[in-house]
């Protein structure tokens, strides 16, 4: 059950109502529900009991402290792909030892971080990746952790900005050079081989590409076995998605499903080796522990009618939610106190001066200027993409809990975006 419902004629999240919170934190805000993110994050908890499994959040879909504070309670890792959202885990109070270390760019000022740091791995995505790895790791007398990011070539049908997997993207090692390159890694004296991971894409609503890969690391991990290089962790990356609410939307696969039918593969897969050692399971989700715990607060400063198109012009623009315009995404919008009326068609609209800012196209709505819209389901990628564009400060974030809220980041003001700039002397 969502945790945004209507009562008593008003949005609200949990038992707190979105106007309240408009009128105590202003607008834009996200609003997070804590209930949602427990819950979330509690089903693959749940389906991994009894496992040796870790879910590594991926933060980058969300990294505000309190989510990470609260993960990190509720038994999390992360996944990161950044030295300063290691540095986020840490200030969130998060273990570094349950932490990975994702992307295709790491410096070596951010690998000597990790390394004093203690992460658990480094997702190593090429050749000269691990070189550096090994020379940093050599340079401090450590060895480092490693694994590789395969790239299966798998088709993950999703937008091509999110589609991760596939031989044309910048991701990863090709799967017919792994071997190779474990070969060489293996061979460098200052790293441990101890894993393999990939990630195909995100926004997956159907397991099946998911498991098509996990075959293929599975293929993978017997033929280094045999080779003597045998890896203690399996980690298959995140991607799953979520309901934005689209008409005609096919629903996501449950998270109990999807790893109900991965673990049993892999049981499956153990049972056929002879004297076959158990293997770690890791999960990097992101966008399905955060998406729908939370909302964009937004009010409607103008209603423009238009020739050909109304525009609702509102607070909250593409610098504080970039999905609509980056991947041309569909999120809900639902006015906060519904009103009766026949309904316009609108495009909601912020004030930055691109026509790429819009949140929402062609929507039916009763509404009237100063009314509140919230946009659904805008916890993973928003508030993490936002930008200052146009010298806007960023949104306010507030998380409620039942019938409390508290302000988790506090809303920028003008004078923050520009403290760091100087003049010509
Ligand atoms: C972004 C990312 C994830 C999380 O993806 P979701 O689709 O949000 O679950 C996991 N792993 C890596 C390496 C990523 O870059």
């Amino acid at each position: 059950m969502s945790h945004f419902q209507y009562q008593n004629g008003a949005l609200h999240a949990e038992r707190v109502s979105l106007s309240a919170i408009a009128a105590q934190f202003g607008s834009p805000t996200y609003v997070y529900s804590k209930a949602a993110l427990l819950e979330n994050f509690g089903a693959y908890a749940d389906a991994c009991q009894g496992r040796d499994a870790l879910v590594c959040y991926a933060m980058k879909a969300n990294s505000n402290l309190a989510i990470l504070d609260l993960l990190a309670r509720a038994g999390a890792g992360f996944d990161i792909v950044s030295g300063g959202e290691l540095l986020r885990v840490i200030a969130a109070g998060g273990d570094p030892g349950k932490t990975i270390f994702s992307g295709v760019g790491k410096t070596v000022e951010e690998m000597r971080l990790a390394l004093e740091k203690n992460i658990l791995c480094f997702n190593v995505e090429s050749i000269p990746e691990l070189h550096r790895l090994n020379e940093v790791a050599g340079s401090m007398g450590r060895r480092a952790p490693v694994s590789l990011r395969v790239n299966p070539n798998v088709d993950a049908k999703t937008h091509p900005y999110i589609a991760t997997g596939l031989k044309a993207n910048k991701f990863g090692v090709a799967f017919d050079d792994a071997l190779q390159t474990y070969r060489s890694a293996a061979a460098l004296p200052h790293l441990d081989v101890v894993g393999i991971d990939c990630h195909i894409g995100s926004q997956l609503l159907d397991d099946a590409p998911l498991l098509e890969a996990l075959d293929k690391l599975i293929e993978l991990i017997d033929t280094l076995a045999d080779e003597g290089i045998h890896l203690h962790h399996l980690d298959i990356g995140g991607g799953l998605g979520v309901n934005y609410g689209a008409e005609g939307d096919q629903p996501p696969v449950p998270v109990g499903d999807y790893l109900g039918r991965l673990f049993a593969r892999i049981d499956a897969w153990r049972a056929g080796r002879h004297g076959g050692q158990p293997i770690k399971v890791i999960f990097e989700p992101g966008r399905s522990i955060v998406a729908d715990t939370g909302v964009l607060l937004t009010r409607i400063e103008f209603l423009k009618p238009g020739v050909e198109k109304n525009f609702a012009i509102v607070d909250a623009a593409m610098n504080d939610l970039m999905r609509p315009t980056l991947y041309q995404a569909w999120m809900g919008v639902q006015p906060v106190v519904p009103r009766e009326g026949d309904k316009l068609t609108y495009d909601v609209v912020g004030p930055v001066c691109e026509s790429g800012d819009w949140l929402a196209r062609e929507r039916d709505l009763a509404v009237a200027p100063g009314d509140l819209l919230a946009i659904m389901t805008a916890g993973a990628y928003g508030m993490t993409m936002a930008s200052n564009y146009n010298t806007r400060g960023r949104a306010a974030e507030v998380m409620v809990d039942g019938d409390r809220v508290q302000l988790i980041r506090q809303r920028e003001h003008p004078a923050d975006l520009f403290a760091l700039e100087s003049m010509l002397e």
